[in-house]
Formats: C-alpha cells, sequence, structure tokens
C-alpha cells in the first residue's frame, strides 16, 4: 500500500491531508500560526510517524495557487519548476510565497519523495483568447503578462470528472457552468470538458461576491480612491481583498451568518441580493456563450450546504431553471439532482474535493 500527501501551505498555515491508493484519507490536519515551514514540516512528519498506520507517503503533491501562462498541467518539482514559481510571484504575492516554503520544507523533510506542484490557474490554460484576452494595449498585456488566468481549477477539474460520471457521458461531451461557492467564489463556463471561460481574473480578485472580496468593479475606483480619498494602493488592495463583499457589505463574510442577518437586518438582506444578482449575471452569460448547458453545478461551502441559499438564488427561475424543493432539502452527502423534471436545465450539487484531486493529479505525474 502507498500513499499520497497533499499539502496546502500559506503564509500563515499548512493544511495537510495522506490518502491511500483508493482514494481513502488516512490523516488530514491543520498547523496553524506557522511562522517557520521547516519546523512545522518537521513536527508533520513527526505526528505522521507517531501513528501506528504510518505509510511512508511516495509523493507529495502541492497547491500552488499561480501558475501562469507556464504550467497547463501538474509538473514535477524540479529546481527550475521553483525556480519559476517562484519568479511568477509577482503575479500572487499573497499566495504563491507561503506555497513556495511549504515545497522547500517538503524537500528538506523528504528529499527522496517525489514532489509535484498541481496549480489552481492549470485548468483555465485551456480557455481561448476570446476569454482570457483584456482588451488592453497588447505590448503591455504580453511584457507584464496581464490576461485572465482564473482559479479553483482543481476544484473544476474534480466537479467536471464527478458530473460526467453522474450524467453517464463522456467528459470530452459536457457543457457546465459551475459556481464554486465558498469563502472565494468564482464560475466556470466548461465547455466539452474544458474551462471556457471562468469569472476570476489576473488575481482571484476579479468575478462573483464573496466573502470578503469585491468581485469585479469598475476599475476606475482604484485610480478614484487614490485621489480622492488619499489612499494608497496597498490599502486599496486591502480594502478590495479583506474588507469587502459580503463582510464590506453586511459586516460579517459567513454566509450563514449572512443568511440569518438578513431576516431583519437591511444591509444583509441587500448584500444578499447584490451577491445573488451578480452569480445570475455569470451564469446567463456563461449559458449564452456555451449556447447548449448540459447541467449548472453547485460547489463548495455553501453551494453544497446551504438549502436556503440555493432557494433564494433560485427563487426567480433564472434561464428557467426550476429546483425542486424536496430534492434540494435533502441532506445526502453525494453528487445529486435537485431540479423538478420540467427544468430547462438540470441543476446539481456536487461536492468538491480539491486535495484529492491534488493526490490523484500528484499520483499521474508522478509516474
Ligand atoms: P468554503 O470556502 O468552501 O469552505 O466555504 C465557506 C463558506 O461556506 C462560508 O461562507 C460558510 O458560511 C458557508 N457554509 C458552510 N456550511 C454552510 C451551511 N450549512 N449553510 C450555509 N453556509 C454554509
Amino acid at each position: 500500500m502507498s500513499s499520497a500527501l497533499v499539502i496546502n501551505s500559506g503564509s500563515s498555515s499548512i493544511k495537510y491531508q495522506l490518502f491511500d491508493d483508493d482514494d481513502n484519507q488516512l490523516l488530514a490536519g491543520v498547523i496553524e500560526r506557522v511562522d517557520n515551514h521547516n519546523e512545522a514540516i518537521k513536527q508533520l512528519l513527526e505526528t505522521m510517524k507517531a501513528k501506528k498506520s504510518f505509510i511512508e507517503p511516495d509523493v507529495i503533491g502541492h497547491r500552488v495557487v499561480h501558475g501562469g501562462e507556464r504550467f497547463s498541467k501538474p509538473s514535477l518539482i524540479t529546481k527550475e519548476v521553483l525556480e519559476e514559481i517562484t519568479n511568477l510571484i509577482p503575479l500572487a504575492p499573497l499566495h504563491n510565497p507561503g506555497n513556495i516554503a511549504g515545497i522547500e520544507a517538503c524537500l528538506q523533510a523528504f528529499p527522496k519523495t517525489p514532489q509535484v506542484a498541481v496549480f489552481d490557474t492549470a485548468f483555465h490554460q485551456t480557455m481561448p483568447a476570446s476569454s482570457y484576452r483584456y482588451p488592453i494595449n497588447e505590448a503591455i498585456a504580453e511584457q507584464y503578462g496581464i490576461r485572465k488566468y482564473g482559479f479553483h481549477g482543481t476544484s473544476f477539474s474534480f466537479v467536471t470528472e464527478k458530473t460526467a460520471e453522474f450524467l453517464g457521458k463522456n467528459k470530452d461531451e459536457i457543457n457546465l457552468v459551475i459556481l464554486h461557492l465558498g469563502n472565494g467564489a468564482s464560475a466556470c463556463a466548461v465547455k466539452n470538458g474544458e474551462s471556457f471561460d471562468t469569472s476570476m481574473g489576473l488575481s482571484p480578485l476579479a468575478g462573483l461576491v464573496m466573502g470578503t472580496r469585491s468581485g469585479d468593479i469598475d476599475p476606475a475606483v482604484v485610480f478614484y480612491l487614490n485621489r480622492e480619498a488619499g489612499m494608497e494602493i496597498s490599502e486599496i488592495d486591502n480594502l478590495l481583498n479583506s474588507e469587502s463583499g459580503l463582510r464590506g457589505m453586511a459586516g460579517n463574510s459567513d454566509m450563514r451568518d449572512v443568511m440569518e442577518a438578513s431576516l431583519n437586518d437591511r444591509k444583509a438582506s441587500e448584500a444578499l441580493e447584490v451577491y445573488r444578482h451578480r452569480i445570475v449575471f455569470y451564469l446567463s452569460g456563461f449559458a449564452g456563450l456555451l449556447g447548449e448547458v448540459d447541467a449548472v453545478v453547485l460547489t463548495a461551502g455553501i453551494g453544497e450546504n446551504s438549502k436556503q441559499f440555493r432557494e433564494f438564488l433560485f427563487e426567480d427561475n433564472p434561464l428557467g431553471i426550476d429546483l425542486d424543493k424536496r430534492l434540494n432539502d435533502s441532506s445526502n452527502a453525494e453528487a445529486r439532482t435537485i431540479s423538478s423534471e420540467t427544468s430547462k436545465i438540470p441543476l446539481l450539487v456536487v461536492p468538491t474535493n480539491e486535495e484529492l484531486e491534488i493526490a490523484r493529479q500528484s499520483r499521474m505525474a508522478s509516474f
């Protein structure tokens, strides 16, 4: 029996999961308040060895947020690959440094184990130029790599595969709109099993309204705040990434709390309206671009767990989608249909599992 260790290393925390060959989770946890990644990984190795059921991992898969244009697939980590991930730091200054620190610590602690980088952006490298290009000066766009990259790729990849299985179709024959609604949120138009368009952009700030991120706004807001409010660029960055979205509008980034507050709080109910409006806008746009849609799929924390939010989202039957209240209320944790038979497009809930997808992709890349 062999196993795959999945590491999701941020700047101050390291999440880990260990899977056996049959995709069973053997171990999972999080190390918080990390200030030395080498020490934290050593501690993890000790924790793993202390388990009676310890199986030395034969591959380690690392979540890496930004793979730029360079990485369209998981990559076995070599000195060159690590250098290239380091060169991408300017595109993801909040994420790639923590990912790199985790990789370096694991290279030290597990020098003989093959290690693989799995990128959040890779799934979207199939997008056509009409989706990914920003209509700005071409020379500047090329020089600085300014384009749409998209994120949540491992989640969209996993959910596409699962949905094809659920629908009993070949993956390369299905068109989907997937709504990944968690604390971070994005939509993906999947055409013939591949990413055709997505709502996040150069960074994970664009697109849908999120827990603390604004999603789309007029870029002129940035110049305006800088000029008129005297805010520094770093303050505006913080405002849009950490103090906006549900938190900015309703004072709370957690959907459970916002749903509850909306019963008697105007700010919370208005925030929900904006949140829903933006999702329906992307859903309709992506359905229009795809032409035919086999299913609309909900996933991640809110999509999988909040029957109240799902009911609210489809209250006005966007695109003729008809949510069946009874199916919606079932607390089944498997992939399932929650629309009625008369719905114009089937509506599904498909639980995501980004860690398992990283384990699977790492195994394949290490052969
Ligand atoms: P994620 O980032 O995928 O872990 O999702 C986090 C989001 O899911 C938060 O906004 C949570 O409030 C939301 N969430 C998780 N469980 C539930 C639930 N049972 N009802 C409503 N929202 C939920």
